[in-house]
């Protein structure tokens, strides 16, 4: 039995699939605008943990993961600046060279994190025609209405709008959660559609049978979720800053199209936090898995990290507890090591009890926390034979995902490239506490040349791929 908190009944309750033996998982992917912040990561590896549960207890998956390249605007809602459009004036690129780069930098970053590649990919500009349809369901049934600035969803017309977020509709003022746009009639209302500027040509528009523009930012996922895994379906993720506007307007629209139920139930990650404050991309705390690397975290020290904590706490990020990760990511590998170079039997009738304790406490909401405690239990006991040991340690890796597997001697997580940067980036460290400007000068453009920056903060240097 799996046991899932769902946010829509705030409840912990027993998953039961829509089909026998399978499970349909919905997770909302990245902007490719930037590269992911560690932020971004958390919510990925919480999925994965989802997905590698359901794999764990024998259920055939399909899961299908968003990439946002159409170009929303800056603040959650209808204005603001095209993240998109911005990103590529920033780098000089166009938007469509933008999205291809910062797609395959995610995806190598998911693929460092010992993330499952997700079943289907979609990108948002790929279905353009199939957010179109659905737009026109939601107009034919009444739920739509055009103004000057696009097509506007009527959440008035929607009684249990808001139920995701227990939004308290009375009390939201026009004004208070979004700046106005004029026409609209309520406050929640959101664009479906957007018209482009009658003056300015996009950089990504389509035509539509209400006039060029380009689609809202909640459509793509209602739309491609439904593309992919029928109207109704079993899980939908995301992360917890989706519930009020994103993953209530998803709702709204699929309900507003089809009638139906649309997802069974609704999964949010906790926020990762530094000082208190949400990380944004926007912000000063702007740390990429590269960030990580160049500080000799690996990977996989990070999804430890995280693993240690349960994916519904906020989980604060401070240097010194990665560090703790990645001592026991080390000792881990050390004691990995050890069980591999011999083998040993005794133990065996304790085999299942631990597979039975380690299956519930994954299955148990995603305990990965305790899940690790019974992995390291496992390592510690005396009383089990090495060949015991691996077996089970690789059986446990299924969900947690650390490359036990590939743990051998030697292992070195940096390429040669990132090698030589760290060497010249200790040496620009030496020549500016000598003072020696000339020559901090020139190895930081070295260290340029090689594809990276640096930006001097109190804590230390900290290097960015550019
Ligand atoms: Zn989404």
């Amino acid at each position: 039995m799996i046991i899932l908190y769902n946010t829509l009944s705030r409840k912990k309750e027993e998953f039961i699939p829509l089909e026998e033996g399978k499970v349909g998982i919905y997770s909302c992917g990245l902007t490719v605008y930037n590269y992911a912040h560690i932020g971004n990561l958390r919510a990925y590896v919480f999925s994965d943990i989802l997905k590698r549960t359901f794999l764990y207890n024998g259920y055939k998956v399909k899961h299908v993961m968003n990439i946002t390249d159409v170009g929303h605007l800056t603040s959650d809602e209808d204005s603001g600046e095209d993240k998109m459009e911005k990103g590529a004036l920033r780098e000089k690129k166009t938007v469509w060279e933008l999205a291809e780069f910062y797609t395959e930098a995610f995806k190598k970053d998911m693929s460092l994190l010992g993330i499952l590649s997700p079943d289907i990919y979609c990108k948002a500009t790929e279905h353009i025609p199939q957010q179109i349809e659905m737009i026109k369901k939601i107009e034919e049934n009444g739920y739509a209405y055009i103004i000057e600035d696009g097509v506007y969803f009527d959440t008035s017309r929607l009684s249990d709008y808001g139920k995701l977020a227990r939004l308290n509709l009375e009390g939201l003022e026009a004004g208070k959660r979004v700046e106005v746009v004029p026409g609209k009639k309520n406050p929640t209302d959101f664009a479906l559609w957007k018209f482009s500027p009658k003056d300015k040509k996009r950089a990504m528009e389509w035509d539509s049978p209400w006039g060029t523009g380009f689609p809202g930012w909640h459509i793509e996922c209602s739309a491609m979720s439904m593309h992919y895994l029928g109207e109704v379906f079993d899980i939908h993720t995301g992360g917890i800053d989706h519930i009020p506007v994103h993953h209530t307007n998803e709702i709204a629209q699929a309900r507003a199209s089809t009638g139906k139920e649309f997802v069974r139930y609704w999964m949010h990650g906790a926020f990762l936090i530094i000082d208190k404050d949400k990380m944004a991309k926007s912000g000063e705390n702007f740390i990429t898995l590269q960030t990580l690397i160049n500080r000799c975290i690996a990977p996989v020290d990070y999804r430890y990290f995280l693993l240690n904590s349960h994916y519904r706490q906020p989980l604060s990020f401070t240097w010194d507890a990665l560090a703790g990760a990645r001592n026991a990511m080390k000792n881990l590998k050390e004691k990995v090591i050890t069980i591999k170079s011999s083998s040993s039997n005794s133990g065996e009738e304790k085999v299942s009890a631990y597979q039975e304790n380690f299956k519930e406490s994954i299955n148990d909401d995603l305990n990965a926390p305790r899940a690790l405690a019974v992995m390291w239990a496992v390592i510690k006991d005396d009383h089990l034979g090495n060949t015991q040991k691996l077996d089970l340690l690789l059986n446990f890796d299924r969900v947690l995902g650390l490359g036990i597997e590939d743990i051998k001697e030697e292992i070195e997580p940096f390429s040669e490239i990132e090698r030589e940067v760290k060497t010249l980036l200790e040496e620009r460290q030496k020549a500016r506490k000598e003072k020696n400007w000339k020559l901090s000068d020139e190895l930081r453009n070295r260290i340029i040349e090689k594809g990276y920056t640096i930006s001097d903060t109190p804590e230390g240097p900290v290097l960015r791929r550019t």
